[in-house]
Parts: C-alpha cells; structure tokens; sequence
C-alpha cells in the first residue's frame, strides 16, 4: 500500500545506512525525497537514482549537521525545491565512543553538534514550514533508554537529548497537527556499526532475538510514522532494537 503519496520529505544523512533504506522506503511509498550527505557524493547520487526509479522526485543536498547555517539551510532548500514539507527524518548523526578520559573537548561539541544541535535546528526550520499532517521524526538510539557498557557517555548523552526534544515538539506542535516522535534502533548493520564488527557478537547477545537489525527493518516503522494513520501516535519513543531494552 502506498501511504505517502503526494507528501514531501527530507532525510539527513540519507546517503548511506539507515538514512539511505528510510529514503528510498519513502519514495516507494509516494513521496518525493530530499536527501543530505557530506562526504559520500556518489553515494547519495545512487540513493537519488532509486528514489527516481520508485517514480518519484530526488535530489540531495550537501549539508554538514555541524553546520547550524546547513542544518537550517538543508531544511529550506527541501521545502523550497520540493514545493513544501510533510516529513523530516533527522537522522544523520555520529558515535564517538571511549571510556570518559578520552574524550576530547573536540569530541563532546562534534557529537553535540551533530546529534542534538543539528536535530534542533532543522526541526526548528521544519516546523515553520510543515502544517498540518506534518511529521518530525528523529533517530534516536536504544543506548538512549539502555547502556549495555561503558563507553558510550557521550553518544548516550547525544541521543538522550533527543527524547527531551522530541516530547517538547510534540508538546508544542501538537495543536497544529504536527506530530514528534522518536525511534530508537537496537544494533543496526550499517557502515557505522558493521554485524561482523569488533563488538557485534556482544551487541546481538544484548538484544532478546540475539541478532543485528537490518536498515530496512528501521526505514519501516519511520515510514509508518511518516503516514497519516499515525496522526495519533506523537510524542512517542518507539524502539525497533531486537528487544535490547526488554
Ligand atoms: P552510517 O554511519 O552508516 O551513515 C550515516 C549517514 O549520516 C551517512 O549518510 C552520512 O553521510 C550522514 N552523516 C554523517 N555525519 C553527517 C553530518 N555531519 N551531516 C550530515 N550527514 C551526516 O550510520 P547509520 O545509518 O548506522 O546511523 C544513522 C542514524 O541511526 C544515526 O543517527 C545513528 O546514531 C543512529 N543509530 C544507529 C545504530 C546502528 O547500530 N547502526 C543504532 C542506533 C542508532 P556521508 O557518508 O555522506 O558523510
């Protein structure tokens, strides 16, 4: 069933992982797609190709999440060239993981920047452009509701930030019609956290089904999200993560 058509949307960091199998999962359910990247310009182009092959509109944006000026700017262009906006995945984000004494003053604004000030930004941007039947759904992570290890003070902060966030939009944007909802992944295969990477065998013993997920296994429930069946769900913290937090 096609549940999107006629909606716009915008992905950040749609070239690669989750961002790119959410993309493409939106066009196949009718929506036209913006996409941003930073380093992986071809990578984003084959992403474009597939939404175009889905017979919808595409086309990404070079925009850096650390930039406040890009994070804004990725917003408007979108709604500029896609003729308004319905959805934005504030997806993109970065892990730096270590015990707490290695972590560079460098480190904390990189990850804050990226993770919590970019979402802030564009969610910001996107709210003055969306009425009503809007979406703002952001990736969140399951180190966000359970921190199976040391290691990950800075990347769980990042992510926690993102439920305070999420249920003040919902809060504030609800009476326009605009829901806020935050979906938090277990260990996803992705380049940022490969299934046969040094700290997988733990990762998939730590969730109840005792595997890696898949991005599409993601880009699923953001699609439903995404659609208007899930005008009453807002404010929500939804896990797709195996069961990690069971
Ligand atoms: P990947 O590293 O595989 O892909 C990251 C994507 O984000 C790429 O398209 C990359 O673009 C883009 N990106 C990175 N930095 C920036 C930036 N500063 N500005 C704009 N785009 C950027 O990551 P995943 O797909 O695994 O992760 C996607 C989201 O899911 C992240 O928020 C992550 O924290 C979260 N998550 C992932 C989990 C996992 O196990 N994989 C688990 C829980 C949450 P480019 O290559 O062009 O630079």
């Amino acid at each position: 069933m096609s549940s999107l058509i006629g909606k716009t949307a915008l992905v950040t960091g749609g070239s690669r992982g989750i961002g790119a199998a959410t993309a493409i999962r939106l066009a196949q359910e009718g929506a036209d797609v913006a996409i941003t990247y930073v380093r992986g310009e071809e990578a984003a182009r084959e992403v474009v190709a597939k939404i175009e092959t889905a017979g919808r509109r595409g086309f990404a944006v070079r925009a850096d999440a650390a930039d406040a000026g890009d994070a804004a700017g990725a917003v408007e262009r979108a709604a500029d060239d896609l003729g308004g906006l319905d959805i934005l995945v504030n997806n993109a984000g970065v892990g730096v993981l270590g015990p707490l004494e290695t972590l560079a003053l460098a480190d904390v604004d990189r990850v804050l920047d990226v993770n919590v000030r970019g979402v802030f930004l564009a969610s910001q941007a996107a709210a003055a452009r969306m009425g009503r039947g809007g979406r703002v759904i952001t990736i969140g992570s399951c180190v966000a509701q359970r921190v199976p290890g040391p290691g990950a003070t800075l990347y769980a902060t990042s992510k926690a930030a993102l439920i305070g966030l999420t249920k003040a939009l919902a809060r504030e944007l609800g009476e326009r019609g605009i829901t806020a909802n935050v979906v938090h992944p277990g260990p996803i295969d992705t380049d940022m956290n490969p299934a046969d990477g040094p700290f997988a065998e733990s990762q998939a013993a730590g969730t109840a089904v005792g595997r890696f997920g898949q991005a599409d296994e993601v880009a699923s429930l953001v699609a439903y999200l995404a659609g208007d069946e899930a005008g009453y769900v807002t404010g929500a913290e939804v896990s797709v993560d195996g069961g990690h937090a069971a």
